[in-house]
């Protein structure tokens, strides 16, 4: 069985035992501030060949039964069905279309039209089926999330009814997007709670940590309600590992469409924020697939572009609102996995360089960590401006919509060179129709109205629809209204507790 242990280091065991995947996700993270990471991570590999003409939902069955392997496999088919079902707008779940000489990987077709949708839809099911530490069985997990907009919506629709589960989002009132205020407002679900917050964002994910610590709170939580507080955030490898599944997906496709041969190598380019995304392909590396190179493309906020070409991470720097907000991030959790496995699988070195993270801000690799690390990722990162112009560009020359965070990817992608032997995969991450002013604009058209006026704007200048669920949303009704003090999130988690 693959067993689980924090990146910093080998201990982290209940009972003097390894975790096993469920345990794992159970848990979320490691008790030292580490992440899970499996050892056995390319001991096996998948067999690509076999997938050729298999579903995406058969994909996922294969890949996922290598890395979770204390589900059996009724299990994982139960949870593949329940989260890769009519829930998606296509049944190809993340098709590959042409973009140019090159490819789009669609990852925006869920519930919510965003990427987070893949690993959302089926984390709760994930959970559903873990069980209980403590021996409590009636113990129930509470997710609460602070959100800038994206995650919110995804957690709340993945974990909406999911049995043994609860969620609590918080926002920032005022500064999230029309659309995606309404798209948590209206969420429905009776273990689910949205909260508006008075502050700004950091003020709210702040509150949720010290929540998380607050150990007195965790007490009356189990005592009175059963309730154990757990979070939905990329940190968690069940939420990892369902992104590895597209990776293969898009590769059979390519194999499907005659574009390559099996075993040729593909290059993917990454819109990255927290490292997830981009991450995922590795480990689809590792799992035996070939991947010859993955494009980390940041936005402004650049922190990951300094680090691969400088061996430097510093997250002390100025931290800039981007109208690619996912991808607005200082301290990409999940390179702390990528670093790991490329230092040959050495916690103390990634011990070392997390304290210094904290300590000083910063960290710096060995330089043939540095090199070795650059043979597989490359890098680049797009301005507001470029961004605006890759999303006009990209529908000039190929009519296709992008958004402003596949833009950032379009924009390295198209920087970089291009060897005529390697397809190129950009991984689109979420619909245009999630933010059609900024895409109005771009494309030079109309958006001074509603974002619903942008969006029917957008409808009939590109010939493309709106998802159903974001035009719909002018006319829900919302069930969350109001906003609390920042004082009174504690209250509100114990309220939506003694609800579960
Ligand atoms: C979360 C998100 C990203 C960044 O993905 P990571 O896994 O955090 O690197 C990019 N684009 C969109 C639209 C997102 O929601």
């Amino acid at each position: 069985m693959n067993t689980f242990h924090s990146t910093r280091g080998v201990n982290d065991a209940i009972n003097g035992e390894a975790l096993s995947a469920k345990q794992a996700i159970r848990r979320g993270l490691a008790e030292d501030g580490g992440l899970f990471v499996t050892d056995a991570l390319g001991e096996r590999t998948v067999d690509v060949a076999a997938l050729v003409g298999k579903s995406y939902q058969e994909i996922a069955a294969s890949v996922l039964g290598a890395l979770l392997d204390d589900f059996d496999e009724a299990e994982l088919a139960q949870c593949i069905a329940e989260a890769y079902g009519s829930q998606w707008s296509d049944a190809a779940i993340t098709p590959l279309k042409p973009l140019g000489d090159d490819y789009v990987l669609e990852l925006f077709n869920g519930p919510t039209c965003a990427f987070k949708d893949v690993a959302l839809q089926i984390l709760p099911r994930f959970m559903a089926r873990t069980t209980p530490a403590g021996g409590d069985a009636q113990e129930k997990i509470m997710i609460l999330t602070a959100t800038s907009g994206d995650t919110g919506k995804a957690a709340l629709a993945g974990f909406a009814d999911a049995p043994g589960t609860g969620i609590t989002v918080f926002y920032p009132e005022g500064k999230v997007s029309e659309i995606q205020q309404l798209q948590m407002t209206t969420q429905a679900g009776s273990n689910v709670n949205v909260c508006a917050v008075r502050g700004n964002f950091d003020d709210a994910q702040s509150a949720v940590k010290e929540l998380f610590s607050d150990t007195e709170l965790a007490q009356e939580l189990a005592q009175e309600h059963h309730v154990v507080l757990s979070s939905a955030n990329s940190i968690n490898v069940g939420r990892l590992v369902p992104q590895v599944v597209y990776y293969f997906s898009a590769y059979v496709q390519l194999v499907e469409r005659g574009a390559i041969a099996l075993g040729d190598g593909v290059e993917f380019c990454v819109p990255t924020g927290n490292f997830g995304d981009v991450l995922a392909g590795y480990y689809a590396k590792l799992l035996g697939l070939p991947v010859k190179h993955l494009i980390v493309a940041s936005d402004k906020n650049n922190v990951l572009f300094d680090f691969l070409t400088s061996g430097t991470y510093n997250r002390q720097r100025p931290f800039y609102q981007t109208i690619s907000p996912s991808m607005d991030i200082l301290v990409s959790s999940n390179l702390e996995r990528m670093l790991y496995y490329m230092a040959d699988k050495d916690p103390r070195l990634i011990q070392m360089l997390m304290s210094d993270l904290k300590d000083w801000g910063a960290f710096e690799v060995p330089e043939p960590l540095l090199a070795k690390i650059r043979t597989l990722f490359g890098t680049g990162w797009a301005d507001e401006s470029q961004v605006r112009e890759a999303i006009h560009d990209c529908w000039e020359r190929n009519r296709y919509v992008i958004d402003p965070h596949t833009a950032c990817g379009y924009f390295v992608m198209q920087r970089m060179p291009r060897d005529p032997a390697t397809p190129r995969v950009l991984l689109s991450t979420a619909s245009p129709y999630k933010f059609p002013r900024v895409v109005d604009e771009s494309l030079g058209l109309d958006a001074s109205g509603s974002d619903f006026d942008c969006m029917d704007t957008l409808a009939a200048a590109t010939g493309t629809t709106a998802p159903k669920s974001l035009r719909d949303l002018e006319h829900a009704q919302p069930r969350f209204d109001g906003a609390i003090d920042i004082d009174a999130m504690r209250d509100a988690v114990k309220d939506a507790a003694a609800k579960l």
